[in-house]
């Protein structure tokens, strides 16, 4: 068995994945059908791009229907009843509000409360008209602005592993940014080794998960920031005040589908360690979950344990 190694920029993210094969050129077509699965998701749920699906959703909204490919309906369907079943912690919505913010410019600022409250009229996720037959998304006010960011990672790790099923490869293993998958083993025989990163220190861990055939999936307020007067900033927002969530530093869920696995570490860093141990607990399709809290205590379920690495 030997590894073969890809990586790519894409969803504004560093993406590494590694194939083991005793088939070079199996694994060739394995790093070339992840590479492949990522760009095509990308394409089609970067809002900023003019040329993608959910582009074309959020420039109707107010006035028409937009037909969507199969994967961007199928993820914002799941992304919807995620966020029924979590009264709203996940919005999809949440663009208008991510806009005021804008953590991608060179110079974001904090808004003002007016312009908050003002973007958060058009975050209500249970107005969005779904047409399964015609394969259509409808946002029926204007400014409502569809962001998948919270999820799109997710299904695109789903996608490229679905690719490497149908090939044949057993031996995988997919980070998207904090967005992982693992399949079967490494090269020696032993299982994969998933640093999760301490939010408060760029080169430490704050525990170490072995796992075959999981997605595990982190969400920080490391990833995407900036800090004005001592305070930071960053990219998850509650949707309920449009601020960034304080109640955690970390959450990172291990689960079958990195899609729900994306969307429930979005979720539960909003909700925070409390809250979100108990859903975590309470969902069968969960096998296991860790959050750090904005005091840097550390939180796992129960049924986390057995992933953890003692070294
Ligand atoms: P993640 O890294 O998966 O937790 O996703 C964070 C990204 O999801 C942000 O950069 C936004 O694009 C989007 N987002 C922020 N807050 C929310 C929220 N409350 N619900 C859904 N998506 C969100
Ligand atoms: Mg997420």
């Amino acid at each position: 068995m030997k590894t073969y190694n890809g990586e790519l920029f894409a969803m504004d993210t560093y993406i590494t994945y590694s194939v083991v094969s005793d088939d070079e050129g199996l694994a060739k077509q394995g790093l070339d059908a992840i590479e492949k699965a990522f760009i095509e998701i990308d394409e089609m749920t970067n809002r900023f791009s003019a040329d993608s699906q959910i582009f074309a959703v959020n420039a109707a909204a107010g006035r028409e229907p937009v037909k969507v490919d199969e994967h961007l309906f199928s993820m914002v369907q799941t992304a919807l009843t995620w966020s029924d079943k979590t009264d709203g912690a996940f919005n999809l919505l949440i663009g208008s509000v991510m806009n005021l913010w804008g953590f991608e410019r060179e110079n974001p600022e904090v808004p003002t409360r007016e312009a908050i409250e003002k973007a958060l009229l058009h975050t209500d996720y249970t107005k969005i008209v779904l047409d399964e037959d015609a394969s259509t998304i409808f946002l029926p006010e204007e400014g409502m602005i569809m962001d998948a960011g919270g999820v799109a990672k997710g299904y695109a790790t789903d996608f490229a592993v679905l690719k490497l099923k149908e090939l044949g490869i057993e031996n995988a293993l997919i980070n998207a940014g904090g967005n992982v998958y693992t399949m079967g083993k490494k090269e020696d025989g032993s299982v994969w080794r998933v640093g999760i990163q301490d939010p408060r220190d760029s080169q430490g861990l704050s525990g170490i998960l072995q796992v075959s055939d999981k997605a595990l999936v982190s969400s920080g307020d490391y990833q995407r920031y900036f800090e004005k007067d001592g305070v930071r900033y960053h990219h998850i927002l509650d949707p309920k005040t449009g601020f960034p969530a304080r109640l955690c530093t970390g959450t990172t869920i291990v689960m079958d589908s990195a899609t729900i696995a994306d969307i429930l570490s979005t979720t539960t860093f909003v909700e925070g360690p409390e809250k979100g141990m108990a859903l975590m607990d309470s969902l069968p399709e969960v096998d296991g979950a860790m959050f750090i809290d904005a005091d840097g205590t550390i939180y796992t379920t129960e049924s986390m344990q057995k992933y953890l690495s003692e070294e």
